[in-house]
């Protein structure tokens, strides 16, 4: 970072500020002294749902990182609830979002870098003009051909205020809570999903395992998971930012990624981007090879054991080049594949033989390692 900090940016701290403030005193104290309804906590929780979905599938994954095709009607809903949100237009956080990914962790270039302190990865960035802030639409070529985009940048301030007020107001007269309705639905609502998402930029880079690239700051932590509607699985999702899946495990809690999944099956959404098994086992070998070449080099360690280490080194070139190589040919067998059904099952048998053969060299990798370390 540079010595002298740019200018505040008023309006947003002062937004910031009322909020936060609101949320820490006004909704407690309303609470204690009124009570709030079943029905407030139930748009509480259904609000807080919509909006923090509309970012993660709508805003992030389908919008900044194109890992799926939505329908009208479902862009539609995640343009509006994504919008409630408050964090800016797809239009500008999707351009913001791709330039994070591409610079990440550079303090001159990446928008939150982490290396520039918690804070300014959390939030900091947002209240001062930082030049990295500014939206660069270059990187969004794609985007003005989606109407849906278009149409939420251009009333972006409108939707704004129709769905934070608007919503909780018309929800709470229907059920004769429009305060608690308000407070809730709207105020603590909104301060929540916003840290929630914030937690992204700040926690999920700072607080985890990097199983699959220590090449940044991105970490995997399944706690962050549970509070970002599955996007703490962050060191996947920088590996492989073009998969419609963060946890990428069937167990791994992303409910993102379920509802993705949901909507393909409601027709709503198509053409669901995941990354080969073998690319994401390749790199989980790779990096463990290179931590424990590293240490077989430092010495101290027996021969027998750096001998077999190399030879599953080895090894695992030999199975990365002939994946490789299957790849070119089912590139080449192109159409045929489709038409002819014996070549078709031929490759895609040769495939999972591979992917087999990576998961148990990941198996005699790890009692390798035991039989150092024990
Ligand atoms: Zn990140
Ligand atoms: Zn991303």
């Amino acid at each position: 970072m540079s010595e002298r900090k740019p200018p505040i940016s008023w309006d947003t701290t002062i937004f910031f500020l009322v909020l936060n403030l609101a949320a820490v005193t006004l909704v407690p104290w309303w609470g204690i002294t009124q009570g709030y309804s079943g029905w407030a906590w139930a748009g509480f929780f259904g609000l807080f749902a919509l909006t923090g979905l509309g970012i993660t599938v709508g805003y992030h994954r389908l919008w900044a990182h194109r890992s799926f095709k939505a329908r009208l009607p479902l862009r539609i809903v995640l343009a509006v609830f994504g919008g409630m949100a408050l964090q800016n237009s797809i239009y500008n956080w999707a351009a913001r979002h791709r330039v994070h990914h591409r610079h990440v962790d550079d303090v001159e270039h990446d928008p939150h870098s982490i290396k520039s302190g918690f804070w300014h990865a959390h939030m900091g960035w947002m209240v001062r003009r930082w030049p990295a802030s500014e939206a660069d639409y270059s990187k969004v070529p794609d985007l003005p051909h989606d109407p849906v985009v278009m149409w939420q940048h251009r009333y972006y301030w409108s939707l704004v205020w129709i769905s934070n007020i608007g919503i909780p107001l018309a929800l709470g007269f229907l059920v004769g809570d429009p305060i608690g309705m308000l407070l809730l639905a709207g105020v603590l609502r909104l301060a929540a999903s916003q840290h929630f998402t914030f937690f992204i930029n700040s926690l999920a880079h700072t607080w985890g395992k990097r199983p699959y690239s220590e090449e940044n700051t991105a970490v995997d932590n399944g706690l962050i998971a549970l509070l970002t509607w599955g996007e703490g699985y962050h060191n996947y999702h920088h590996a492989f930012q073009n998969d419609y899946r963060n946890g990428v495990r069937w167990w791994q809690y992303d409910p993102s990624k379920w509802v993705i999944r949901l909507c393909a099956w409601l027709g709503l959404a198509h053409d669901l981007r995941r990354t080969p098994n073998f690319k994401i086992q390749r790199a989980r070998l790779d990096l463990q090879f290179r931590k424990l070449r590293e240490r077989a080099e430092k010495g101290n360690v027996p021969p027998t054991w750096r001998e077999t280490l190399e030879q599953e080194y080895q090894h695992f070139k030999d199975t990365v080049t002939e994946w490789q190589q299957l790849q070119m040919r089912r590139v080449e067998a192109g159409k045929t594949a489709v038409r002819d059904r014996w070549v078709g099952t031929e490759l895609r048998t040769s495939f999972k033989e591979l992917d087999y053969r990576l998961k148990m060299q990941r198996l005699r990798l790890r009692a390798l390692l035991a039989a150092f370390s024990g």
